[in-house]
């Protein structure tokens, strides 16, 4: 369920946003940037909006437009939950849908945003975060993909990469099927990002969490972290 605060105002993801934060914090989102529309990443949307209701401006929700037609056909449908984008007005919706173009950076806060397409099995962005001297790369959801490193490489200040591993290596049929890596496909992956920055590896399926374990610790790479639930980094 994946969900990283950035700032406490923006989140990218949506996936366990209402799980783990207070209501404090859940009312000091203004956005949420969307990787795609997939459940484990959006699934917490709706409850965030039903609990900070009425705040003073719309939540924002950014990303790239397929992935907004999808959450307006298949989340907000008035079917599965409330258009919020017309509730409780059309001039004052509680949730404002802005599309991002993809390759072009955004502000959202106090960083600056720009997706870059990956390879999944629904239209999926994987995103490089920056603010002057620093940045941080998220894959989103992705198989094996090369625009989103072509950027990673040109970033010089690329502090820390985030990168899925969603299944074991036995499980790796799946993975092909589900637009997802392996950890024996990291090495190829991670030799197309640039040298000695730590990466996090990320949205491992509960089942497989004990095997990838095993999986990246046999690939001797000591800056490959898996990612723990809460953890907090300063970059
Ligand atoms: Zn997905
Ligand atoms: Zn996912």
């Amino acid at each position: 369920m994946t969900t990283f605060l950035i700032d406490g105002e923006t989140a990218l993801d949506a996936g366990a946003l209402t799980e783990t934060l207070p209501l404090p914090a859940q009312r000091r989102i203004r956005r949420v940037v969307l990787t795609h529309a997939h459940l484990d990443h959006v699934a917490t949307l709706p409850f965030l909006v039903d609990n900070t209701y009425r705040r003073a401006a719309p939540l924002e929700v950014l990303a790239p437009a397929p992935v907004l037609t999808a959450l307006r056909r298949h989340v907000f449908n008035d079917v599965i939950w409330p258009d919020f984008t017309r509730l409780p007005s059309r001039s004052r919706p509680a949730v404002r849908l802005r599309p991002v173009p993809a390759g072009r950076p955004f502000r959202a806060g106090g960083a600056t945003f720009t997706a870059f397409p990956v390879n999944h099995i629904v239209p999926a962005y994987g995103y490089l975060i920056s603010r002057p001297g620093r940045s941080v790369l998220f894959s989103g959801d992705t198989s094996e993909t090369e625009e989103l490193w072509e950027h990673a490489r040109r970033a010089r200040d690329l502090k820390a990469i985030f990168l899925e591993v969603s299944f074991s290596n036995a499980q790796r049929e799946i993975a092909r099927a589900s637009c997802h890596l392996t950890p024996q496909q990291l090495p190829g992956e991670l030799a197309k990002a640039p040298a000695r920055v730590p990466v996090y590896l990320y949205h491992m399926k509960p089942p497989s969490l004990p095997r990838i374990r095993r999986e990246v610790k046999a690939l001797g790479q000591r800056s490959w972290k898996l990612l723990e639930s809460e953890r907090r980094f300063r970059f």
